[in-house]
């Protein structure tokens, strides 16, 4: 019996899917070759690498003058590459501190530009998310950054910041193709594979075109978008499976009914264990909630000397990864797209069967 994992990343994948590979391993679509033994310059590699970008655009309405672009190092090199190909001569950035992610790709930006904040809820310790009215955005910034699903702290952003005068880009490894969004509203996304989109080892940038070409002297040449674009993201041999993997969701994810059927489904499991902790004297969720997010349920209970048994008792019934990140402490339920709604349906039954015993 497989489990319900609820980690944040690597995260669950749908069972369809994780047949669908086991069924093609050995030898995909009649080729005699598994699509671990494929060169990505051979006959057949292309096609699998075409066909993801054609479906991911299709589902995620990319308009033509974006690029889209399938790299290494995962979103964690993206929070040094985006400055180094961003920044386009001006010195200096924004950023919007919303938790540990937003944090850390700031961190990285300062040693590039002159970091500036624009806003931050530190105050009420990455809880919420700024109110957009608040932010003190520097005109002279190349970019304003953003990271649109907090997956540690649990926040989310409810809405698309409209930013004048520069372009916006956000760090969306925890919720892209969660919810539907317009990409034209922004100059650049990035977000690694292994929560929303399929496994680890591939990073999804999409970019637009006209902000490509101009990067900070020195950096290296895998870290130069426009030379990854030059080359369809096979500057050197990318990362195969993951990027099959990658198609495999965005197939399994167009069959679901798109982002708008898979938004809806979101919606409403992020509702129901919402409503659980809520409606429970025992386990509290502590996020604003206009900026709670869909993907991961943070949360405590009021006993939390028993985290260990609550994660141990949970573990024997299948739900699997609830552990909180060490940085915060507590518990932590994933929901990405992969997350059945059964799987909310049976953690919820066991929070308030532990509750009622424990309680
Ligand atoms: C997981 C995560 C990252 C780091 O991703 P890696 O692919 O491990 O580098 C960065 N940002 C957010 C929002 C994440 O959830």
């Amino acid at each position: 019996m497989r489990a319900y994992n609820f980690n944040a990343g690597p995260s669950m994948l749908p069972e369809e899917v994780l047949r669908r590979a086991r069924d093609e391993l050995l030898n995909w679509h009649g080729s005699g070759l598994s699509v671990l033994e494929m060169s990505h310059r051979g006959r057949f590699f292309p096609k699998i690498a075409q066909q993801a970008e054609a479906d991911l655009r299709e589902l995620m309405a990319i308009p033509a003058e974006y690029r889209v672009l399938f790299l290494q190092g995962g979103a964690t090199s993206q929070f040094a590459m985006v400055p180094m190909n961003l920044l386009r001569g001006k010195r200096k950035a924004s950023y919007i501190l919303t938790g540990e992610w937003s944090k850390k790709a700031a961190e990285e930006a300062a040693q590039f530009c002159q970091l500036h904040v624009a806003g931050t809820s530190e105050k009420d310790h990455y809880t919420s998310v700024p109110a957009p009215e608040t932010w003190q955005i520097d005109p002279d910034s190349a970019y304003l950054h953003i990271t649109t699903n907090e997956t540690i702290n649990g926040v989310e952003y409810q809405f698309t910041p409209d930013v004048e005068g520069m372009p916006l880009v956000a760090d969306m490894s925890s919720n892209i193709l969660s919810r539907p969004i317009d990409v034209s509203q922004y100059g650049l996304i990035y977000a690694g594979a292994q929560k929303n989109l399929g496994i680890a080892g591939i990073t999804l940038v999409i970019v637009r075109d006209d902000l490509l070409g101009r990067v900070v002297p020195g950096t290296p040449t895998m870290y130069q978008y426009h030379q990854h674009v030059k080359q369809h993201s096979m500057l050197n041999t990318p990362p195969t499976f993951a990027w099959y993997m990658l198609g495999l969701m965005c197939d399994w994810l167009k069959r679901q009914g798109g982002i708008p059927a898979v938004a809806e489904r979101n919606r409403h499991k992020a509702e129901k264990l919402y409503a659980c902790l809520d409606g429970s004297g025992f386990y509290h969720n502590g996020i604003r909630k206009d900026c709670r997010s869909r993907m991961n349920v943070v949360f405590t209970m009021k006993k939390p000397e028993l985290e260990e048994e609550f994660l141990e008792t949970a573990r024997t019934e299948g739900l699997i990864g609830l552990k909180g990140h060490r940085a915060v402490g507590g518990l932590r339920a994933s929901l990405y797209n992969a997350m059945p709604e059964e799987g909310v349906d049976a953690l919820i039954t066991f929070l308030r069967n532990f509750e009622h015993l424990r309680g």
